[in-house]
């Protein structure tokens, strides 16, 4: 929006940074293309495929007087009071009225502009979230544009709201893939369809062009109820479309692995007896059965290729720490890729306590580490020394080379694509190394069947014994002094505490709770007891110090975000508090909760939310019925609300943009045909779809 005088075409209230997007946006192909580019997207798909979170609905004014708490809206109303306020802290206020109701904008932040612009008598559009606050209705940093005179016509599509991407905004992005619509329609710029029609036809006649135009800019009158449920042609049109870009990348790697060679691995009973021995317990028996399928497979010369699911704290690192012995026993390498730095980290020291007794190196491959250090364990991984390496995706920088890989374990992940080129960098051998995949996403066998068809399938479907389980409790934020009460006798009882919160600083656009402002509370609250505050912003070095603190006791409190969502392990830990957990996904829940009550100890979980609409609500209800990932899989999907188009970024692995295994399922079955026929028909396309949907970037978990 162009300010002019500060009032006519409108004041936009976004907080966001100054977009760095031209005033005016290229309107011709080469222009238009280098444009983006400078704005750092790869290309045009790169800015078309980055599929909106969710969407805001500014087609309709709703009157004040009908919303309800937590809905969110477009409302328009005369100024009838404007002030700036000091209790407790500066903040501007403003009271419209529509004559249904009156409503408080109320701003923490702002420019004097916006206090002189709120001027009385002024018609006010508003896009917030109704809240009860002390004043009675009023929304916090709300959206908004003040006219004077004659106001312009409303939206005519939903309002796609955009993950915001390195110094771009929402907004500004917005613009940019209206234009680039804009050129498609006007046949300017062009994008392959790369689905014939025959393909799509039976349950979506709708071409690609037009499904892209349909998530970016849903026409008005489409409700984000109706789009909640996912019925609307363009939205399946794509989510068949990511699906069978997976299913085409699974495809492909086992094409490429039919006929390929692997080292056979000899295992023999005996060691392997006096080994299981060493370990601290015996095997469950769902581990036992995923040892010897793994078993099975290794000591063939066809190369292992399967995926080991299990839920959360089933023991899955322990069935690898199996396979990393039989790698070792037979002299070979074992390369272990793991999402964050931080699991990286931790299976380091687990790898290094289990195989001890072996006495071969257990190396990591860190990002950080010195030139030296880097030659320290590329040396010995090209010449072929027996070891286990542990990293992220830099395992897969050209300049680490093996000099025998003999086998791949790949942590948490179900993507795949990347991981072959592992097998390039075998060092001539020409044998391809066996592979293990394992994830805690919960996916029924019927639909993993479909997705992952063609790869062998373990699943450890039991805890280990001695859990004492967990006992989940909901809480709404008023009562956070008496959680703090509870914290307290928890510390004094020696308990170890998580407390996660959906973001780092306040500053951060989405509400909630702040990290750095719940550690100050919670430092407050409980003197006497150290309280750690880990984030992903806490770099390699500091943030070691601070997991192992916690691990060791040295603090038994600590602060956090989502990035202890995935795989972390430290059984001490008994109590997960998770504020604002309204905010977060079902599955994303379970995964945080599930960081918990892996030791012998019960566990506590508090879900702390502030403002529940009847979803959230039904959704904390799952967690505190269950933990069972399964069961807590398929609830999810039926009481995902309106709004929560894509939900909340659903995780532990599991990292479609838009598709969804439970509400797609229809789709599924079709998958092994679909990818199957393009494969015969039109090989050059399944390469461009897996590019377009899996190509380069990764979304390895960070928060
Ligand atoms: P996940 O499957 O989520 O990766 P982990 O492998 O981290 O789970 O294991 C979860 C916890 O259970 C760990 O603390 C681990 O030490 C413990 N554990 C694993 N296997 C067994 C077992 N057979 N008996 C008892 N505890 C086990
Ligand atoms: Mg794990």
């Amino acid at each position: 929006m162009r300010r002019r005088n500060g009032i006519e075409s409108g004041v936009e209230a976004d907080r966001h940074e100054p977009p760095r997007i031209r005033q005016r946006i290229p309107r011709d192909r080469e222009s238009f293309l280098a444009e983006i580019v400078r704005l750092g997207f790869r290309g045009i798909e790169d800015l078309l495929f980055d599929l909106p979170l969710r969407y805001e609905d500014e087609t309709r004014v709703i009157p004040i007087g009908a919303l309800v708490p937590g809905q969110a809206a477009l409302v328009q109303g005369t100024v009838e009071l404007t002030d700036i306020r000091y209790t407790p802290r500066r903040q501007l206020l403003c009271r419209i009225a529509d004559g249904s109701g009156h409503l408080h904008l109320r701003f923490f932040h702002f420019y004097n502009s916006q206090y002189t612009g709120l001027k009385r008598g002024l018609i006010v559009r508003a896009y917030g979230i109704l809240r009860d606050g002390g004043l009675g209705r009023e929304f916090i940093h709300p959206r908004y544009r003040v006219f004077k005179g004659s106001l312009p016509p409303l939206k005519p599509c939903l309002t796609a709201v955009y993950a915001k991407r390195a110094g771009l905004g929402s907004r500004p992005q917005e613009q940019l893939i209206a234009a680039a619509l804009d050129l498609m329609a006007h046949n300017r710029l062009e994008l392959t369809d790369l689905l014939p029609p025959a393909l799509t036809r039976p349950w979506a006649s709708c071409s690609l062009f037009e499904a892209l135009r349909g998530v970016h800019q849903p026409p008005a009158g489409l409700h984000a109820e109706a789009l909640g449920k996912w019925l609307a042609p363009f939205q399946r049109r794509l989510a068949f479309e990511e699906l069978l870009a997976h299913a085409l990348s699974v495809q492909k790697i086992r094409m490429d692995w039919e006929g390929a060679q692997s080292q056979p691995l000899t295992i023999h009973a005996k060691p392997l007896e006096h080994f299981l021995e060493t370990l601290p317990w015996r095997l469950t028996r769902a581990q036992q059965r995923a040892w010897h399928e793994i078993a099975s497979d290794l000591v063939r010369t066809k190369p292992m290729l399967r995926l080991l699911q299990g839920d959360v704290g089933s023991g899955k690192t322990l069935v690898a720490i199996l396979t990393a012995w039989a790698t070792l026993t037979n002299q070979g390498q074992l390369a272990v890729m793991a999402p964050t730095e931080l699991l990286v980290e931790q299976h380091h020291a687990t790898f290094q306590r289990f195989l001890a007794p072996l006495c071969q190196p257990v190396l990591k491959l860190a990002s950080r580490s010195s030139r030296s250090q880097r030659r320290s364990i590329l040396e010995p991984l090209a010449a072929g020394t027996p070891c286990v390496v542990l990293g992220t995706q830099n395992l897969f920088q050209r300049e680490v080379a093996f000099g025998r890989l003999l086998t791949v374990i790949i942590d948490e992940q179900h993507r795949f694509g990347v991981e072959q080129r592992l097998d390039l960098v075998n060092k001539g051998s020409g044998l391809r190394p066996h592979q293990l995949i394992m994830t805690a996403t919960p996916i029924p066998r019927t639909l993993a069947m479909s997705l992952y068809a063609g790869l062998d399938q373990s699943r450890l479907d039991e805890l280990p014994p001695g859990r004492q389980g967990i006992t989940t409790t909901i809480f709404p934020a008023e009562r956070r002094t008496e959680i703090m009460h509870r914290l307290r006798a928890l510390c004094e009882a020696g308990q170890r505490i998580f407390w996660v919160c959906p973001k780092i600083e306040e500053n951060e656009g989405s509400g909630g709770r702040a990290a750095e402002t719940a550690f100050d509370e919670l430092r407050k609250a409980l003197p006497g007891f150290p309280v750690g505050l880990l984030h992903g912003r806490i770099g390699g070095a500091e943030r070691q110090q601070l997991i192992d603190g916690f691990r060791e006791g040295r603090f038994q409190v600590l602060v956090t975000t989502t990035i202890v969502e995935v795989g972390v392990d430290i059984p001490e830990a008994t109590v997960m508090v998770i504020d604002g957990a309204e905010r977060l996904g079902l599955l994303q829940l379970h995964q945080l909760r599930g960081r918990i009550g892996r030791g012998s100890h019960s566990g506590q979980c508090l879900l702390i939310y502030e403002n529940l609409t009847p979803d959230a609500r039904s959704r904390l209800e799952v967690l505190r019925q269950s933990s069972d990932g399964f069961w807590i899989a398929e609830r999810d999907l039926e009481i995902r609300g309106p709004g929560e188009i894509w939900g909340a970024r659903q995780s532990g692995g599991l990292t479609f943009r838009i598709a969804e295994l439970y509400r797609d399922r229809d789709l599924l079955a079709l998958l092994p045909e679909a990818a199957r026929r393009l494969a015969d028909e039109n090989p050059q396309a399944v390469d461009s779809l897996v590019e377009r949907w899996l190509g380069g970037d990764l979304r390895f978990g960070s928060a």
